[in-house]
């Protein structure tokens, strides 16, 4: 959250752990809930203006919370925090963002130039999501919930040649076989663990220097883990020529870094049909920026949904 006065562009950021499923497993959903709300509401000064980028699928119209596996599990009933926060803090102006979208602000406002006609931006941390953004039109186009890109609860495809060992593996939502169930922070431990690699709490440690050194077991995990991601990117481009520039951040991005970034473009590179010939170096230098840590800050972003509010339509 950023807040500051009613006046103030840039208020003082506070960056304190929200009450989350992932680190409180004992808790209950009402519980994370309330005690997110007072949080918030205990840290807000007087009339300010709350900025907040949010880790949870959210109807950016209403503030809706439909869903978030991290904080909440598979807790399905959708929760109007926005409309909670202005009942018990009415002085203060709550903008709510989901985080991706206010990472995808961020960095278009950053790293999109004039020629960018789409850009989109993709995290692969906890979970797996992305946000396109139309710059010609300015608009961030969203579904009747107020919902896009949640493409980390798409099934997951599984063509690799012995992929197969990855079929049930659970996601974060309740279902089984999601991208998120082998793409994301978590599912790289679930991979990990079901070939055998290390033992799972370590991996995150374990695994960047592992690929340095050329360990086979931890180049098989890579390719595994990076395979869904390679996929969606030829699917977004397949579909949208248009997407000029996508951004891809989050803390397994960021945490591989080089091998992951190397491990994508190698998979984009390879001809899989006569319509999808592969990309070379040259084509993708220009439309895939992996980033490093802190190149993107979703409170940055958050601030400026204001401007785009207007053009997020269903
Ligand atoms: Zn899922």
């Amino acid at each position: 959250m950023r807040a500051g006065g009613p006046d103030e562009k840039d208020g003082p950021v506070e960056r304190v752990p929200s009450p989350s499923r992932l680190r409180h497993p004992d808790r209950s959903v009402p519980e994370l809930r309330a005690q997110l709300v007072d949080l918030l509401c205990d840290r807000a000064p007087a009339d300010a203006r709350a900025a907040l980028s949010f880790g949870a699928a959210i109807d950016h119209l209403t503030g809706t919370v439909y869903g978030s596996a991290p904080l909440w599990g598979d807790e399905a009933v959708p929760y109007d925090v926005a409309a909670e926060l202005r009942r018990r803090r009415p002085d203060v102006t709550w903008q709510l963002v989901n985080d991706v979208t206010a990472a995808l602000l961020d960095f278009a406002a950053v790293h999109a130039g004039p020629e960018v006609r789409r850009v989109a931006y993709l995290t692969v941390s906890s979970g797996v999501a992305l946000r396109t953004a139309d710059l010609e039109r300015r608009r961030i186009p969203v579904d009747g919930q107020g919902l896009q890109g949640e493409v980390g609860h798409l099934p997951v495809p599984l063509t690799d040649p012995g992929a197969d060992v990855l079929a049930g593996l659970p996601c974060e939502c309740g279902a089984r076989d999601h991208v998120a169930s082998i793409a994301s922070g978590p599912g790289l431990v679930r991979v990990a663990d079901r070939l055998g690699l290390s033992r799972p709490a370590e991996v995150a440690d374990w695994l960047p220097a592992a690929l340095a050194a050329k360990n086979q077991g931890a180049q098989r995990l890579l390719e595994l883990c990076a395979a869904p991601v390679a996929h969606l990117l030829r699917t977004l481009w397949c579909l949208d020529p248009h997407l000029d520039l996508v951004g891809i951040g989050g803390g397994v991005t960021e945490g591989l870094a080089g091998h992951y970034a190397a491990e994508i473009r190698r998979r984009l590179a390879a001809a899989t049909s006569y319509a999808d010939r592969g990309r070379d170096d040259e084509w993708l230098d220009g439309r895939l920026l992996f980033c490093a840590p802190g190149q993107v800050d979703p409170l940055r972003g958050a601030q400026r949904v204001g401007d785009w509010l207007p053009g997020i339509t269903r």
